[in-house]
């Protein structure tokens, strides 16, 4: 009941106060975490607002601490990145989230895509290319079944051409790009025109007070604008109420994602979530 209600919040990030000697601890612990299986997958559903279709899922890291309870990814992400353990994570996560969609996909369930988050770490130190092509041949998921989120932080240094042409590639695959959390980063939007990108994810941030803040329906009525112009799709995350539903439907925007629909759903309640979902 009320699983996922974000009950792992209430612990402290790792980082915060901790001694070199409880790091270690903590890293020797992650790595276990990694060998013994402790890592989990949670999927966000997102629909399509003109049909009410399913459009996908978003593959969101849980770490079940044998100790600590279940613990979300902000508090042991960071982490891993100060540690160099990073790498491993993300991999796990791209192979983990191609098999289970590819499951799905075999058991006669929808084919919709998922999306898996890149750090801006990971694109600059992993060989993400060479991770996206073995995973997807390993588990025989299409390639059109994967999307990478990246933030906007990636784009954001001076044309780095490694990094252009990593998203060159995913895109010739077929892999699709998203921008997450839109609107945080940078005011400069030139990178929407440099990179190959398919979706942008309008930030919870700026729908959280919608309807009623003018100023926020402003900000997502121009992004929407704008995501139609450059021909890009526009999901708005963290949709909790019927009627942010109802604007975001009124405004054109095409996805949504949010705990009104459904919170993040570990993978076993994902099939008859799916069920109900396409009955209704
Ligand atoms: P994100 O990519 O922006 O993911 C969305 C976050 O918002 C998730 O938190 C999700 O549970 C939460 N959320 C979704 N709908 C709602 C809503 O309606 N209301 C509210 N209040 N929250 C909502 P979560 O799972 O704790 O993930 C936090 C962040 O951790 C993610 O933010 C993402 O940046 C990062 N993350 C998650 N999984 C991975 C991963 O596998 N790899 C990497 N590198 N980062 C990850
Ligand atoms: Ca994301
Ligand atoms: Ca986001
Ligand atoms: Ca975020």
């Amino acid at each position: 009941k009320e699983y996922g209600r974000a009950n792992y919040q209430i612990y402290a990030p790792f980082m915060t106060g901790s001694t070199p000697y409880e790091e270690l601890l903590l890293e020797r612990e992650l790595r276990e975490a990694l060998e013994n299986h402790q890592l989990q997958l949670h999927y966000q559903p997102q629909i399509c607002l003109k049909t009410g279709a399913l459009a996908g899922f978003e593959a969101l890291v849980r770490w079940h601490h044998p100790q600590r309870g279940i613990l979300g990814p902000l508090q042991f992400i960071p982490f891993a990145e100060k540690r160099g353990l990073i790498a491993s994570i993300g991999r796990w996560v791209l192979f983990e989230a191609c098999r289970q969609l590819k499951a799905w996909h075999d058991a006669g369930l929808p084919k919709v895509p998922v999306a898996v988050n890149l750090s801006p770490l990971e694109l600059r130190q992993r060989d993400v290319l060479a991770d996206i092509q073995k995973a997807l041949a390993t588990t025989g998921l299409a390639a059109q079944y994967l999307e990478v989120e990246i933030t906007e932080s990636v784009l954001m240094q001076q044309s780095n051409p490694a990094q252009h042409n990593i998203l060159r590639a995913l895109q010739a695959l077929g892999v699709g790009i998203s921008i997450d959390d839109f609107g945080t980063g940078y005011s400069s939007l030139a990178y929407l025109k440099r990179y190959p990108i398919d979706k942008l994810k309008i930030d919870r941030s700026f729908i959280t007070d919608t309807p009623h803040s003018v100023d926020d329906v402003a900000i997502v009525t121009a992004i929407i604008q704008m995501g139609r112009s450059l021909q890009l799709k526009v999901l708005a995350e963290g949709v909790e109420t019927a009627e942010q539903q109802a604007l975001l439907t009124h405004l054109g925007c095409d996805l949504v994602q949010g705990f009104g629909l459904s919170r993040p759903l570990p993978a076993h309640q994902v099939p008859s979530w799916w069920h109900r979902w396409g009955t209704q």
